[in-house]
This record gives C-alpha cells, sequence and structure tokens, in this order.
C-alpha cells in the first residue's frame, strides 16, 4: 500500500515537473518575442541543419483524410469557393501566379497535418521573393513556406517560422527543386462566449523530420507587418496553401483530425 502511493506521489512529482519544463520553455520563447520587432532583420538567423537527403513520400495513414494525391484538386476551391486555379502535374499541384491562393472544401481544428512541398528548382528573387508561399491552419495561422537554402531573410520569415512571430528552432531547409516535408501538430484557439480567449492556438512542427517549433503558443493570427490579436473564430476552418507570386509545388497532402 505505502509502496503504491510512495509511486503514486513521485510519478505525480515527475509529471508536474515535465509540465513546468514545457511551460517554461514557452514562457521563455514568449519572452524573447517581446525584445525583438516584428520582421527584425537584427533578430538572429536559426542554425543551419543538414536533413540528409530527401526521403519517399510519406503514404497516407488509413485514418488520414488525404487532402491532395497527386491526381486532382476535388478537395479544393480558391479563395472565394470557386475551381482552384493552380496546375495539377504529375504526382504535383504548382501555385499559379495572381490565381490566388487554395483552400481545402472541408474544415478542421485540432490536427495533424503532412505537406510535402518544393521550392523552383531555378531560384530566382531573393528574400521573401524567393519561393514564398506558406501553409495556412485554420486561413489565419501561417507556416512560412520559403526557399531559405542559401537566402536570407528576416528571421521570422524564413522557412517553416510561424510567420512574423517564432522562427524556427533551426533551418533545416533542403535545396530548391528537392521535396521537403512539414508534418504540423495544430491546436485550434478555445474562445469562451464573449469571445475571449481560454487557450490560444499551438504548433508543434517537424521540417523534414527536425524538430523546428516545441508546443508552440502562438500570440494571435499571423500577418505582414503586424501582430494582430486573437479574434474569435469558428472551432474548425479550412487549411489553405498561399500563392505568393512563386510556382511552389506541393504533393501528397494527407491530415489527421485530433480529439480535443
Ligand atoms: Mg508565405
Amino acid at each position: 500500500m505505502i509502496k503504491v502511493m510512495i509511486s503514486v506521489i513521485l510519478s505525480t512529482m515527475v509529471i508536474s515537473l515535465l509540465g513546468l519544463s514545457v511551460a517554461a520553455q514557452t514562457n521563455r520563447r514568449a519572452a524573447e518575442l517581446k525584445k525583438w520587432r516584428i520582421h527584425d532583420e537584427t533578430r538572429p538567423l536559426p542554425p543551419i541543419v543538414d536533413p540528409g537527403p530527401p526521403q519517399a513520400s510519406m503514404p497516407a495513414p488509413s485514418d488520414a483524410v488525404v487532402l491532395f494525391n497527386g491526381k486532382d484538386l476535388l478537395q479544393w476551391t480558391d479563395a472565394k469557393g470557386a475551381p482552384a486555379g493552380w496546375q495539377v502535374k504529375g504526382e504535383y499541384v504548382e501555385a499559379v501566379d495572381k490565381s490566388g491562393s487554395i483552400k481545402t472544401k472541408r474544415a478542421f481544428g485540432d490536427c495533424q497535418l503532412h505537406v510535402e512541398w518544393a521550392t523552383p528548382s531555378a531560384p530566382t528573387g531573393s528574400g521573401q521573393n524567393r519561393g514564398n508561399s506558406g501553409v495556412f491552419l485554420m486561413e489565419i495561422y501561417e507556416v512560412q513556406v520559403l526557399d531559405s537554402y542559401d537566402n536570407a531573410t528576416y528571421a521570422d520569415g524564413s522557412a517553416a517560422a510561424i510567420y512574423g512571430q517564432y522562427p524556427p528552432l533551426v533551418n533545416a531547409c533542403r535545396k530548391p527543386g528537392e521535396w521537403q516535408t512539414y508534418d504540423i501538430l495544430f491546436r485550434a484557439p478555445r474562445f469562451d462566449g464573449d469571445g475571449e480567449v481560454l487557450s490560444p492556438a499551438r504548433m508543434t512542427v517537424f521540417h523534414n523530420g527536425i524538430l523546428v517549433h516545441d508546443n508552440q503558443e502562438l500570440t494571435g493570427p499571423t500577418a505582414h507587418k503586424a501582430r494582430p490579436p486573437y479574434k474569435a473564430h469558428a472551432d474548425k476552418l479550412p487549411v489553405s496553401l498561399q500563392d505568393h507570386g512563386n510556382p511552389v509545388r506541393y504533393r501528397n497532402i494527407w491530415i489527421r483530425e485530433l480529439q480535443p
């Protein structure tokens, strides 16, 4: 009996310590954020990590909703709900300049999202004009897509940044033209009946299999030159992919809905 009690007490302590360390790390990054103006050019760039060569495409698990399987855009529309204007070519779909972003017909809240992408292999432009696109959760919260291989830009706009808020922990970008992956664990924000935030949005992100955000709390919607506050929204909203004028490619996109 006493042994059981001691082991319960010990495991409770371990669990609360683990909780504290996650909270401490989240708080540390949140405190650091205050030091930097949005898109601050003096904010340190994430250290470069070589993720190794591209891997074979990871098949969708049996409980996933397949959003793009290399054949058609039946799961997608343009921003206004009309047929998506991006081009399906072979196994991938390519952003078409001025056709606008595309979004899923279905809406999602808490989820695990797998996306594969490649920036143009003959890179043009520099900074934010080189292979720019983006993966938006709920059409509101962007994980930046950019050619950050040998292409400096402001840290909070690098590939895999939570745009305008948090640079990735490391720069795990592959060369332009090579396939890369994002695996995103997203927890949607919760609002009460008055529209007050009960809990902020959170993201854990792997870029090419490498951890780049660890249960990161978002300050609100991601935006250009602004960090707007949260505004209450639906529990589920579409995933969208950004048209930023560059022919970025996507393939093998799938999503698993998670229990709240
Ligand atoms: Mg973008």
